[in-house]
């Protein structure tokens, strides 16, 4: 894990050692799209090409899952989480917050998994603007609901470095084990059937709003998130002319 990741985990607590940047303007992009379109994959190419930080909300809950104490606040927002039901925005926000100089990094930010709500969305237009910094875009991956189910049922994460595979799609090289740390791949909890179907409906009516919020403010851009990959990759490179 990078020293920037690090920073994004630990609250801000860790230096950060942000690479050197890819532009004279480094990406500052918000990732929206139904949960299992990829969002995490296509952050992680992005990031890697554009050195700007990967910073994930749900990466930030998981990592605290398996973390040492957890407060009240964060144990309610975890049973919120298993149940495929989105985290309180308070909650959210305040995490987010608390990690606001993130939003500096000198490479840019790809912001996957928030905002999540027009709340959030709201919030973070303040933290950037008492920042000086301002949002470039809001990415909108878009993908037909049976290929968003296929992928969710065959997604596996590793208990260990939170690597994503699929079953099919994206296979390990060892069944059911993590290609990089060898430790045991699972199915998130949010990935079981039930639980899919409640994000899916907390998707259609709490985000869907987010997508009309920057539409409105002239920031959206879809992108559909068909084939592979690195085709998705390429595709959102063309958009923005980053290739
Ligand atoms: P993700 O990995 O982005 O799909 O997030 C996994 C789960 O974490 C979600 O289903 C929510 O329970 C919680 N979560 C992550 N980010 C947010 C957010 N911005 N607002 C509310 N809940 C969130």
């Amino acid at each position: 894990m990078s020293a920037k990741r690090q920073r994004w985990f630990s609250g801000g607590e860790l230096p950060c050692v942000p690479p050197p940047p890819f532009t004279d303007h480094p990406c500052r992009m918000v990732l929206l799209g139904p949960p299992g379109v990829g969002k995490g994959t296509q952050a992680k190419l992005l990031c890697e090409r554009l050195r700007a930080c990967h910073l994930s909300t749900g990466d930030l809950f998981r990592s605290a899952r398996c973390g040492g104490a957890v407060s009240a606040a964060l144990r309610e927002a975890l049973v919120a989480m298993r149940r495929g039901e989105l985290v309180s925005d308070e909650i959210v926000i305040e995490m987010v917050r608390e990690r606001a100089e993130c939003l500096q990094c000198l490479g840019g930010f790809l912001l996957d998994g928030f905002p999540r709500t027009v709340q959030q969305a709201i919030a973070l237009e303040e933290m950037l603007s008492d920042l000086n910094v301002a949002l470039d875009a809001a990415i909108c991956f878009e993908l037909p609901l049976e290929e968003i189910l296929a992928r969710l049922t065959g997604r596996r994460t590793c208990s260990a470095c939170q690597a994503v595979f699929h079953v099919t799609a994206q296979p390990p090289q060892v069944a059911g084990w993590c290609d990089y740390c060898r430790a045991a791949l699972v199915q998130r909890a949010d990935d079981q059937p039930e639980a899919i179907r409640v994000r899916m409906k907390v998707y259609h009516d709490e985000t869907q709003p987010l997508i009309d919020f920057y539409e409105q403010h002239g920031k959206l851009q879809r992108v559909l998130a068909t084939g592979s990959p690195e085709e998705i990759f390429e595709r959102t490179m063309k958009l923005f002319s980053l290739v």
